[in-house]
């Protein structure tokens, strides 16, 4: 049998399990709030056309409105300024949305530290247990973060300092953008950058190194704990919005 159908009677068979690692988009998938005097991304809002009614009587259809970045969602290079003239969402290659994926658990530094930022240390920890980072691989960081994600307030977890969630620390973010072949970064969280990553230098690391170095970002991933360290595959799909900065998308892993 060819490789591609024995993959595909793997998967009928759950011999090779499908795990979804999408967030339900609905009126209450968390956005990210920015300071009141910057531009606003839109909530994810559905707006009914006809439901078997007089207005469409054998047929239900809704119109949708979001921002291109809420919930589980893709971030193309063209996102951020230092990647303003690399590839727009609907560019990225298709071949570069498929990959291997390296997982680091930090779950229990999280629940004892909401800031926690992932050191070099624990990259290299990470590699002298499990490999080297895989070349074209997804690189996802599980916090446990997904639990708060049907609860806007505690997925923000904001004070009067701003939010506070996990993510990079800048060193991390910036070996792992420049001195890797990784295809991107995933998070369970809102983006892909620490609540606090504002106050960084640079600020916002995982978005200025990673975009900027033609590499991308996943964020709001779930059912990460389903996943071994390495061994899964990770199928992210973004929509071909021409010009679009980001997209939600569906992602699932392949174990
Ligand atoms: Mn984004």
């Amino acid at each position: 049998m060819s490789d591609l159908l024995s993959l595909a009677a793997a998967i009928a068979s759950g011999s090779v399990q499908v795990i979804d690692l999408t967030s339900p988009l609905h009126h209450d998938t968390p956005i990210l709030g920015l300071p009141p005097e910057m531009g606003q991304t839109a909530r994810f809002e559905l707006e009914e056309i006809s439901r078997y009614d007089d207005r469409g009587p054998a047929w239900y259809w809704n119109n949708f409105t979001t921002g291109e970045h809420t919930g589980t969602h893709f971030d193309a290079p063209n996102h951020w300024v230092t990647g303003k003239d690399l590839d727009d969402i609907s560019q990225v290659p298709v071949t570069r949305m498929i990959g291997p994926a390296a997982v680091i658990d930090k779950t229990a530094e999280v629940a004892a530290n909401p800031d926690y930022l992932l050191t070099m240390d624990d990259i290299t920890a990470w590699e002298a247990a499990n490999g080297t980072l895989p070349d074209g691989g997804w690189l996802l960081l599980r916090t446990g973060w997904s639990k708060f994600g049907d609860d806007p307030a505690a997925f923000a977890n904001a004070d009067e300092q701003g939010p506070h969630t996990p993510g990079l620390s800048p060193q991390a973010a910036r070996y792992l953008a420049e001195e890797t072949k990784l295809l991107g970064f995933g998070t369970e969280t809102v983006g892909t950058d620490a609540g606090g990553a504002f106050g960084f230098d640079p600020p916002f690391p995982c978005h200025s190194l990673f975009l900027g170095n033609n590499k991308y970002g996943l964020t709001q991933l779930r059912n990460l704990d389903k996943l071994p360290a390495t061994g899964a595959v990770v199928i992210a799909l973004p929509l071909p919005i021409v010009n679009g900065s980001g997209s939600p998308c569906r992602v699932i892993a392949l174990v």
